[in-house]
């Protein structure tokens, strides 16, 4: 019975299979969503479904998995989650009426970038895809949209990392392009798990991707933009009404801060547990709307540099922090207030139904509440704001008489609109419910009639209406005027001219009034659709306004101060904290830390013990620049700041798992992004620099870095190191200044103060940390001797001497008052030279290396070159 003839049904499968050769086709097959051959092996073992095989008996049996039709959004969810595209194919046309083939057709593409996630915790994240253009080597246009919440960005970047710190502020699954990327952009692409989903650009005539685009001047970012929309209309074959016109921004409008960066500093994503939770959006977060949610995480993703906006935001604070009983009143309000956005988004694909609408209105009727709130505010703080919110009251008066209180998921079996709405609807109604009343009276009346008390009226789909009269009671009808229609075991079911006739009447006012309701609702959901964009605009306002109650909200909970701003590069914070270690060991028992840098105070280098907390200090200035430039009070008592253009980090040991570099390799190339790009106005943070790499060339590198920023880069730059020689800098650097940690030992214990201090640290106690982290005592007191003799070695390479740490038998000894004055003084006189200050070389290779290394100068090296030198030097002499 072997055939292996093409089945018209596997036919069409495959003909639509080809124009999607890149997703999982869902091909609709009755109660469900089928998929066939490599999808279906492939998706069986991704979703756990049985695979089985169609045409089983034939030469060719096909492979095949299904998903019921009601449970496939959970099972298309997880395949875009992991990066897949799903394209949805539809029955056309019911197959009861079909001749033939039932027509089938793709009715969406799902991807990563375009999915809409529905549940709660989502409702906080935007999901952004990007299109890229590349118009000409260096010249790149990014544009990025949220499909749900409509707004379209357009920019112009210029190198490929630009790119991908732009993609990764975004957090984006998905790239749309029409051109070949370059390689290296490709392949970072690939490592950070985003699909490239390429197109083919057609010259666009699309009206509406012009009308959408028309903005943009520049052509990247224009193609971009186009780019990004074609996708979008290829893809989701339904209304994007709702997508806003494209504005172009620039980066250099904000703070910038590089992917590692941001990344370093936990600002949104905890770097452990790539949650929120433990982040500064976390702990700012006490929005009350989802769009109040994406709005902070968008402020803190691109913090400002125009000082006028912030301190209108200062202002706003302020002055919420004053009236407690305005605040509370504002987020009661903002607390009923739905995913406007969202909302917007549903109404213009036609998927809102009458909840939706009810949200709407809900939150519509929460405006003149806000507007009243902030009418009793300063108008010099809040009189812009207020005049800007339009409360669309005609869209809330629409569906508050349009629609019912307690509207049925569904838009089509009726009970949606109100009664009073409208009059045909109204006279429907009424046929329907009278005729229920007519039908108890016609029953009670029968009953009467015939004097069968049993005798009732009831209705089944098959025969409609009915009079039932059990059997022992049938011959006191008239046959005349009772017409049997059915026979059960013990009664018979019978109808009469008259309720032939009522029945007729209410069927056809029921059928007639779900088609009106629907028409009617169809209608309200039209005039919500044109006028769509008021709703974007209220929902921007509140979003804002939602933003500024949370900061002021955090800003009383926790104690932040409002920032002054200085035009100045001086930096003076009182009382400084790190606002999310704060919360988490509590107010009591965190130490707050001034930063005082004057103009000409380029460098603060960072001595003390590991675990003193000379990381926390460093993160903390940089959270405190972060907040106060989106325009937050910050954690300190006193702070007054310059507005900083770019931030740079380079803190923990976190390995590139992107690129695949070695921590020393992502160490060096972070310090060189930052040398190469910060200026006066950048604030760069080194966390234990050259940590990655033995000590000798760590220090030299550490001391080159510091010396470069010194010189020539001017950022205001937070350095801290465990190699104490550095410290003798000072008397070199007129612009570094050292600073430390403090820790004292009591009885072999190192007990920590946090407290920064002036001046550098005594020395790196490494061992008493290891010991306060519970290391068995035998192995502390070894390490206590390796220590000492490797001091005495250091003692003996060096013409001049290295600081002289006398470790006795245990860990616990102290350097005394003399050997540490003896050692400042003596490694100040020659600091510098110190560091390479090397014995005789015993053979030709040592001595080759060591003539380069004299001869070499360190100042006009870049990090890179110097890394390169050390690696060759350390090839000839191994
Ligand atoms: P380091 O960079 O010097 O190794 P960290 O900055 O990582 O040290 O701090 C280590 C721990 O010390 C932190 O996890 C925190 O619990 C605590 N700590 C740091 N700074 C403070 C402070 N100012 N007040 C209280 N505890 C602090």
């Amino acid at each position: 019975m072997a055939k292996s003839k093409t089945t018209p049904m596997m036919a069409q499968y495959n003909e639509i299979k080809a124009q999607y050769p890149d997703a999982f086709l869902f091909y609709r097959l009755g109660d469900f969503y089928e998929l066939f051959n490599e999808d279906a092996i492939v998706g069986s073992q991704i979703l756990e479904l049985t695979l089985t095989q169609r045409n089983k008996n034939s030469a060719q049996p096909i492979p095949m998995a299904g998903v019921p039709h009601h449970a496939a959004q959970n099972y298309i969810d997880i395949l875009v989650d992991k990066g897949y595209k799903v394209a949805v194919v539809e029955q056309m046309e019911n197959p009861a009426d079909a001749e033939g083939m039932v027509k089938r057709e793709v009715v969406q593409l799902v991807t990563p970038g375009t999915r809409m996630k529905t549940t709660a915790d989502a409702a906080k994240e935007n999901n952004y895809l990007v299109g890229l253009a590349t118009t000409k080597p260096d010249d790149y246009g990014l544009a990025y949209t949220d499909l749900s919440t409509g707004e379209i960005k357009a920019t112009d970047l210029q190198s490929v990392n630009g790119i991908l710190n732009e993609i990764s502020r975004l957090e984006t699954k998905e790239v749309v392009t029409a051109n070949e990327l370059p390689s290296d952009l490709q392949a970072s692409l690939t490592n950070l798990g985003i699909l490239v989903s390429k197109i083919d650009q057609q010259a666009s005539e699309h009206a509406e991707i012009a009308f959408l685009t028309q903005h943009l001047t520049e052509t990247a970012q224009k193609t971009a933009a186009e780019t990004l929309l074609q996708y979008l209309f290829d893809t989701q074959k339904r209304s994007l009404d709702h997508l806003q016109q494209a504005s172009a921004y620039e980066v250099a409008q904000y703070l910038k801060m590089d992917r590692h960066s941001r990344a370093n500093l936990e600002l949104t994503v905890n770097l452990r547990t790539q949650q929120r939770s433990g982040t500064l959006l976390w702990l700012l977060d006490e929005t009350k709307t989802a769009m109040g949610g994406r709005a902070l995480k968008q402020w803190l993703e691109q913090p400002l540099l125009d000082a006028d906006i912030l301190m209108q935001r200062y202002d706003k604070i302020g002055e919420l922090i004053e009236d407690f009983f305005g605040r509370s009143a504002l987020q009661e309000a903002l607390q009923s207030v739905y995913d406007l956005e969202r909302l917007a988004g549903r109404v213009a694909y036609g998927t809102a139904n009458g909840r939706d609408l009810l949200q709407l209105r809900n939150s519509l009727r929460q405006v003149p509440d806000i507007l009243a709130i902030l009418a009793d505010l300063d108008p010099a703080i809040f009189g812009e704001l207020h005049s800007q919110i339009d409360p669309v009251a005609d869209i809330e008066t629409l569906i508050s008489e349009s629609i019912t209180d307690e509207p049925p998921i569904s838009v089509t079996d009726g009970g949606v609109i109100r009664a009073g709405y409208d009059e045909q609807l109204d006279s429907y109604r009424d046929i329907m419910t009278n005729g229920k009343s007519w039908l108890a009276e016609l029953e009670a009346h029968e009953r009467e009639e015939t004097g069968i008390n049993s005798l009732k009226i009831g209705f089944n789909k098959v025969f409609g209406y009915y009079i039932e009269v059990t059997k022992a009671n049938i011959p006191k009808l008239d046959p005349e005027r009772y017409t049997r229609k059915q026979t059960l075991v013990n009664a018979e079911r019978f109808i009469t001219p008259e309720l032939k006739e009522r029945e007729q009447m209410i069927l056809e006012a029921e059928s007639k009034s779900s088609e009106l309701e629907y028409q009617l609702f169809t209608k309200v959901r039209q005039i919500i659709k044109d006028n769509i964009q008021r709703i974007q605009t209220l929902a921007a306002n509140l979003a804002q306004l939602d933003v500024i109650q949370s900061l002021a909200t955090v800003a009383e909970k926790y104690h932040f101060v409002r920032p002054t701003l200085t035009d100045e590069q001086t930096i003076a914070i009182k009382d400084g904290r790190h606002p999310v270690v704060e919360k988490v060991l509590g107010h009591q028992s965190y130490v707050a830390n001034d930063v005082d840098m004057q103009q000409d105070d380029t460098i603060l280098l960072i001595t003390g013990p590991n675990m003193s907390g000379k990381s926390t200090y460093m993160r903390q200035l940089a959270l405190i620049v972060v907040m106060a430039q989106i325009g937050s009070f910050v954690p300190a008592s006193e702070a007054t700041l310059p507005i900083f253009d770019q931030i740079f980090t380079r803190i923990g040991a976190a390995d590139d798992l992107i690129s695949g570099n070695s921590t020393f390799m992502v160490e060096m190339s972070e310090a060189n992004t930052a040398l190469q790009n910060a200026t006066k106005h950048s604030l760069i943070l080194f966390d234990e620099l050259g940590r990655g790499t033995a000590t000798y060339d760590g220090m030299a590198l550490a001391q080159a870095i510091i010396e470069y920023v010194h010189q020539h880069t001017q950022a205001k730059t937070l350095f801290s190191t465990h190699y104490h020689e550095l410290t003798a800098l000072a008397d070199e650097l007129t612009a570094l200044r050292n600073v430390h940690v403090g820790a004292t030992e009591e009885h072999g214990e190192l007990i920590f103060s946090h407290k920064v201090l002036p001046g550098p640290a005594d020395q790196s106690y490494g061992i008493n940390v290891a010991k306060l982290a519970g290391l068995p005592e035998t192995l502390i007191k070894r390490a206590a001797k390796i220590l000492a003799n490797l001091e005495s070695q250091d003692v003996s390479l060096r013409t001049a001497p290295m600081p002289v740490t006398q470790l006795a038998d245990t860990a616990t000894a102290m350097v005394t008052d003399d050997e540490k004055t003896s050692h400042e003084k003596k490694s100040t006189d020659n600091a510098q030279l110190a560091l390479f200050d090397l014995p005789d070389p015993i053979d030709p290779e040592t001595k080759q290396v060591v003539d380069e290394l004299k001869n070499i100068n360190v100042a006009t090296m870049t990090p890179l070159e110097a890394l390169m030198k050390l690696n060759e030097w350390q090839q000839t002499v191994q």
